[in-house]
């Protein structure tokens, strides 16, 4: 018999591995089901049982079920211990006011803006800042992919009144839904590893309109956090700095908390066990595994971006980018910064795997999870 959203309720939900990635709803929604729908936290619920066929589809989909690791492996002709690697860099954008938003050098950024100015993309699915954290967005403009740059947080704007929650997490595949108004053909997709797995997961069963995405690029990611007024109490009295300071969020080897000073505030990830994501205890990809091309802060200077090439098509247009709105880590200034950054990768990469098997046997043991440590 096909397993169904009720099994995915049972064997994901329940064992507090959703990652509340969206995959399943998208797909239900794009075969135009639509049983099921997702609350405003990203979690994932029966809408119209009715509607229901028990194709089982939504099951396949789901990155934490791992029914299509195998196929989404060969297509990416994944490599042992972080996926396949073409290549390595540490760039920034050029352009100084992408490089003042961006999260780390604003390379992704500075790639999607030249993407869309030479006609090789109609849009991206991305993610906007609010004052409580981000939201998916179909990115039509290269005005609305620069307002979506960056990890700005909403309270230095006056606009943190009401509460002190932030969520880093984005269902941006809900997004995907947008297309159905608006049919576009060549989109990028910007997300998270268990997101970029969705994405390969929905091309390989050819589930439209996943077709329309042409280009994926990954974030690194140890996590998702979810802060509540309570906690940022605790780590403003700790740290001693306030929240209405906080300018920028980042995470790289610590969670970095960017006050309008320029001072920075590093908190270690282990610090931040409660407020992580429970499914991101689970997790194995740190490095955006299945993207095209990977992006984060780790092991690259402040200011600068580390990206991992992984195919043809993300070859092609990182030269393209490096040729024209992107610059390299000059060797001069630190010859081994490339084997720095690739070590540093590949430990977490292999550290990550690890804890995900631990943490899958301590959680039927019934004992304390294993922790993430940079
Ligand atoms: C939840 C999360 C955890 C991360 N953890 C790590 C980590 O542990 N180590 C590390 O080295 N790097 C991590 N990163 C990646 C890092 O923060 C930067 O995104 C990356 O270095 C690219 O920087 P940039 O300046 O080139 O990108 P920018 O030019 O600033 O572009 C960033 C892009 O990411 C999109 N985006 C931002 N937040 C989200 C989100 N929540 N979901 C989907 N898309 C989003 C934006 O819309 C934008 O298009 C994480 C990112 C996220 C979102
Ligand atoms: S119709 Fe298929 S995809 Fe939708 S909930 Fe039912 S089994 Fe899942
Ligand atoms: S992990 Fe993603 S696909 Fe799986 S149940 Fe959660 S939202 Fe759905
Ligand atoms: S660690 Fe990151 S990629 Fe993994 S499940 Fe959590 S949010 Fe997704």
């Amino acid at each position: 018999m096909k397993k169904t959203f009720f099994n995915l309720v049972q064997d994901v939900q329940k064992e507090g591995e959703c990652n509340h990635c969206g995959g399943c709803v998208a797909f239900c929604s794009a075969i135009n089901y639509g049983a099921l729908d997702i609350d405003d936290q990203g979690k994932p619920f029966l809408k119209d049982i009715e509607k229901c066929n028990e194709c089982g589809l939504c099951y396949s989909i789901c990155p934490q079920t791992h029914e299509l690791d195998d196929d989404i492996k060969q297509n990416a002709k994944w490599e042992e211990p972080s996926g396949r690697i073409i290549s390595f860099d540490v760039t920034r954008a050029n352009d100084p006011g992408i490089r003042q938003k961006g999260t780390d050098g604003g390379v992704v950024t500075a790639i999607l803006c030249h993407l869309f100015n030479t006609g090789r993309i109609d849009g991206a699915i991305v993610s906007k800042p609010t004052p409580h954290g981000r939201v998916p967005w179909l990115a039509r403009t290269a005005k609305e992919i620069m307002d979506s740059a960056g990890s700005h947080f909403g309270c230095s704007h006056g606009m943190n009144r009401f509460a002190r929650d932030y969520v880093t997490f984005s269902p941006s595949i809900k997004a995907l839904a947008e297309l159905k108004k608006s049919p576009m053909d060549r989109l990028a997709f910007v997300g998270t590893p268990c997101q970029i797995n969705t994405i390969r997961k929905m091309q390989a069963l050819s589930i439209l309109p996943s077709d329309a995405i042409s280009l994926c690029l990954g974030l690194f990611c140890s996590g998702n956090y979810f802060f509540q007024d309570n906690l940022f109490a605790k780590l403003e009295e700790k740290y001693k700095f306030s929240y209405t300071d906080v300018e920028k969020i980042n995470v790289k080897d610590n969670f970095i908390f960017t006050l309008i000073s320029g001072e920075q505030v590093d908190i270690p990830i282990a610090e931040l066990h409660p407020v992580r994501r429970s499914a991101c205890n689970f997790c194995e990809d740190f490095s955006a595994e299945y993207a095209d091309i990977s992006f984060g802060g780790l092991g690259a200077e402040n200011g600068w971006t580390t990206a991992i090439i992984r195919n043809s098509i993300g070859r092609k247009i990182f030269e393209d980018a490096l040729k024209n709105v992107i610059t390299s880590f000059s060797v001069k200034d630190n010859p081994k910064y490339i084997t720095q950054a690739q070590e540093k990768i590949f430990n977490v990469s292999i550290q990550k795997k690890q804890i995900s098997e631990q943490n899958q046997i301590a959680r039927k043991k019934g004992v304390r999870l294993a922790q993430l440590s940079i």
